[in-house]
């Protein structure tokens, strides 16, 4: 396990305040959990204390299940098996059948058996003396990425079953997502109002006490200390992706953590973000979102946006009831977005 990881198991209450906004107070506090920070900011809280306790007992609980650098979670299990079915629980099975689905939606654009390449590349902590591997040990990790994975059962029993018994998998593009959506589930059903941030994915639940709509920041990739603008939503997630948040500068050159698993390098497509952003905060939703904005980062502007066109995706939305929006921004600075976003989305002045 991971330090960071460790300490998150432990802990946590980083911050807690309560901050008074006219007649609403606000509470805010962060946890560190699944390798990030998650931020949540609760309007007029009805149990603020018991509402953290809740979420943090539940966002251990979906790491427990879903980190591959916890021995004992369903993804170690899944790792070590054989090509026998491996018993998982049914977070883990939607996670699976998610990325499933959105591998096929993006021709293999977004895969979680691109495992082997991600430990490879080793971007997320990487070592002092960090290098890029060598040609021949990506083709190496390549030769063991592609592998697929049957996802079956029903009300409370499934199981996943690799057809390559080498496959790893890592669902590093889609928990955060999937999480985002049960956690915000939870403090609607508490009678909660507010968001929550959960490394690179934002979900709102309840309402504003103005009843206005909430504002979610879109960070300037090209400067990520900063905002480019901002996403007016009364409902949902959104799930952004780039190569701004965990890279190693190597000899005057950028490599990020998303992989391509065409390649095997770190994704070159003519995005610098990819942003998604789903009508409905759910746990299938979130995982949706989270996994999309992975996969549109690798596929680039064009190609994700005849995904958007499909027929296929229209069809996947409408089975998860969901509306979906893209918005893009180009390694040229240009916006690429679907006409719904353009309703919701303000450029911030500079
Ligand atoms: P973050 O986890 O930083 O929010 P993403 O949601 O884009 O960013 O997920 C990136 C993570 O997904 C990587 O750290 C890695 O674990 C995994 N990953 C990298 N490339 C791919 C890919 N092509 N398909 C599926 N998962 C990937
Ligand atoms: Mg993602």
């Amino acid at each position: 396990m991971r330090t960071k990881t460790a300490i998150a198991a432990i802990i946590i209450l980083l911050i807690s305040a309560l901050v008074s906004c006219g007649s609403a107070t606000r509470d805010s506090f962060t946890l560190f959990s699944m390798d990030t920070f998650l931020d949540i900011t609760l309007w007029n809280p009805k149990n603020a204390e018991e509402s953290k306790t809740a979420c943090e007992t539940e966002a251990n609980r979906l790491e427990n299940l879903l980190s591959a650098t916890i021995d004992t979670s369903d993804v170690s299990a899944i790792n070590s098996a054989g090509l026998s079915p491996t018993a998982v629980s049914r977070e883990t099975a939607v996670c699976v059948s998610t990325a499933t689905k959105i591998n096929e939606l993006t021709s293999g654009a977004y895969d979680v058996t691109v495992a082997p390449l991600v430990n490879l590349w080793d971007i997320a902590h990487p070592s002092e003396n960090w290098a890029p591997p060598a040609d021949d040990e990506i083709v190496s990790a390549m030769a063991l990425c592609g592998g697929k994975l049957a996802v079956t059962g029903s009300d409370g029993s499934y199981s996943v079953t690799k057809s390559d018994e080498n496959t790893k998998i890592d669902l590093g593009g889609v928990g955060k997502g999937y999480a985002c959506g049960a956690l915000s589930e939870l403090f609607a059903s508490r009678g909660e109002n507010g968001f929550l941030s959960y490394g690179g994915n934002v979900a709102v639940f309840g309402k504003k006490p103005d009843g206005s709509a909430f504002s979610v920041g879109v960070k300037d990739p090209f400067d990520p200390s900063s905002l480019t603008g901002k996403l007016s939503i009364r409902s949902g997630i959104v799930a952004v992706s780039g190569g701004y948040e965990r890279y190693v500068d190597y000899n005057g050159k950028r490599y990020h953590h998303i992989i391509d698993p065409a390649t095997g390098y770190p994704s070159e497509s003519d995005l610098a973000s990819a942003g998604i952003w789903v009508s409905v905060s759910s746990p299938e939703a979130g995982a949706a979102a989270d996994a999309l904005s992975t996969a549109c980062f690798v596929l680039g502007a064009e190609k994700s946006m005849e995904l958007y066109d499909s027929e296929e995706f229209k069809n996947y939305a409408k089975s998860l009831g969901c509306e979906f929006g893209f918005l893009f921004i180009k390694a040229d600075g240009t916006l690429v977005m679907t006409d719904n976003i353009s309703e919701i989305y303000t450029t911030f002045e500079k």
